[in-house]
């Protein structure tokens, strides 16, 4: 019952599976539940059947009508029918190492005794029991987490200079304000696990010395808004968000902020002004909302996957954290997978993994026969990856070295059809479409771009308006106020660093 199924019928599917269970009388033995995300969204709606008595013979049901529920059911009940089964063995989930994601597709999301039995607050209580607000810090930064939204921050660092920032209040915020095209994995973590969320903002704030959070959702995600609406009434009902909390002097309250869809809102202090009832757009850093954030108070922002991997790193240890990933990237990454790839969906991979391994295997390459040309990462502000260097392990790193980035997790294949000048013009279409109009350099510089692209696409550009492409392209990186105008180009480079031919071919 998360939105990729919704959209597929799978609240009918659910609704048939408990009638089902009704008619043939297991009401005894069968709970039906409603859970998040399964990842595999190419084949959903998903209904997953486990077993009590043999937990190893989990039964994955692919694109279930409404009418397969009987069939499911006498199934269930020990009859054979010709319903096909899915495969939990492939390599799209043995591949897979889900910690942000441990808890997708097996809790029901709206119902906080599934989170708690599934160790949820846990960590809360150790901490509120058993540390030291630096202590705590001191655990994030040792496990060597670094902030999932995009720029790679160690999130340690960050938490500790709001924790020694002086200020009459500080806030805590969670940017869930995804907008990368072809990016998913914020949206199914808030509507798959939102006490996971919450738990990590706690921890946080428990951890600066903050009493206020905010959630910063974009409107275009109802059922995340809906499904932590219910997780902060049932966290406020159980003491686990409030005053009090685990009768501990620590209060905090949180509330959630619906952004209206601007993609500059994401920036760090655009949100903060759209949160302040302000118009949202950015403004120069420093301060830096460290020290003068939310309404001139030290304020830490995270974004949600970032939030989802504090629990497990207070739970199993800052040591079991960092043993996962490469040397200076800990942990595992959340990706949306998605474009020309036979298994479009959610993968959660140690860092350090492979292109090859997250397209070729994981992925099940591209359909029809198709080769894989290059993977779009890091959304507008990242850059296409050719084939060529798929063996690159996936970090910060190595990917801002091939000239892209991590980004928040999209990853779009694109096979030997796709022309590349088209995505690179794709990109600056958005980034023209979502510039805030402050600065100039983006407002009419992605424009002027945007119009050179569409002129060498066309056939009509000559050698001089590529010149004149790339020299643009520096000067907007350079000038432009924010990271939307400063990664506009990025696209661009980096298809010109390695597709360069195709730009050739088109000029007069
Ligand atoms: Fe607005 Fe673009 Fe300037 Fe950022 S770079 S402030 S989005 S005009």
């Amino acid at each position: 019952t998360a939105a990729g199924c919704l959209s597929s019928n799978s609240q009918a599917v659910k609704d048939n599976l408990d009638a089902s269970v009704k008619a043939a009388g297991l009401e005894e033995r069968v709970q039906v539940a409603g859970v998040g995300c399964m990842r595999l969204c190419c084949q959903g709606p998903l209904v997953q059947v486990d077993s009590q008595e043999n937990p190893t013979e989990a039964k994955l049901y692919e694109k279930v009508n409404p009418e397969d529920a009987v069939k499911i059911i006498s199934e269930v009940n020990g009859e054979v029918t010709d319903l096909q089964k899915g495969d939990l063995h492939q390599p799209f989930f043995t591949g897979q190492l889900p910690i942000v994601l441990e808890n997708s597709g097996k809790i029901d999301p709206e119902r906080i005794q599934s989170y708690i039995a599934a160790d949820g607050y846990q960590a809360l209580y150790q901490v509120l029991r058993e540390m030291k607000p630096p202590e705590v810090v001191e655990s994030i930064t040792k496990s060597g987490l670094r902030g999932r939204g995009g720029a790679g921050y160690p999130t340690g660092l960050k938490w500790g200079t709001v924790a020694k920032s002086k200020g009459e209040k500080k806030f805590v915020i969670c940017n869930a304000d995804e907008g990368d095209p072809g990016a998913f994995m914020d949206r199914s973590v808030l509507e798959s696990d939102p006490h996971r969320v919450l738990e990590g903002m706690a921890i946080a704030a428990y951890a600066i010395g903050a009493s206020q959070g905010y959630i910063y959702v974009r409107a275009e995600y109802p059922v995340a808004i809906k499904r932590l609406e219910i997780a902060i009434r049932q966290a406020q009902r159980l003491g686990l968000l409030g005053t009090n909390i685990f009768e501990s002097p620590f209060d905090f309250k949180v509330e959630i902020r619906i952004g209206a869809g601007a993609y500059v809102c994401g920036e760090e202090t655009a949100l903060m002004a759209s949160i302040e009832g302000k118009r949202g757009v950015p403004h120069p850093r420093p301060p830096y909302p460290a020290e003068s954030g939310l309404w001139g108070y030290p304020t830490l922002i995270n974004n949600v996957e970032t939030f989802a991997n504090i629990s497990p790193i207070i739970r199993k240890g800052a040591a079991w954290f960092a043993s996962i990933g490469t040397e200076k990237s800990k942990g595992t990454k959340v990706f949306a997978l998605a474009g020309k790839i036979r298994n479009t969906g959610l993968i959660e991979v140690p860092m350090g993994t492979t292109l090859q391994e997250i397209v070729t295997e994981m992925g099940g390459g591209v359909p029809d026969g198709g080769i894989a040309k290059a993977v779009q990462t890091g959304g507008p502000s990242g850059g296409c990856i050719p084939a060529s260097a798929f063996a690159t392990p996936v970090d910060y790193e190595s990917l801002t070295a091939l000239g892209s980035m991590m980004g928040s997790g999209g990853m779009i294949v694109m096979d030997q059809t796709t022309n590349m000048v088209d995505v690179a013009r794709f990109f600056m279409e958005f980034c023209m479409d979502e510039s805030c109009g402050k600065c100039i350099p983006c407002r009419v510089g992605t424009v002027q771009l945007h119009d050179l692209l569409t002129k060498i696409s066309k056939g009509e550009a000559s050698t001089a308006d590529l010149e004149l492409l790339e020299e643009l392209c520096d000067m907007v990186k350079h000038t432009s106020l924010c990271g939307l105008g400063q990664s506009a180009p990025n696209p661009v480079f980096s298809t010109l660093r390695y597709f360069r031919d195709e730009y050739l071919a088109l000029i007069r």
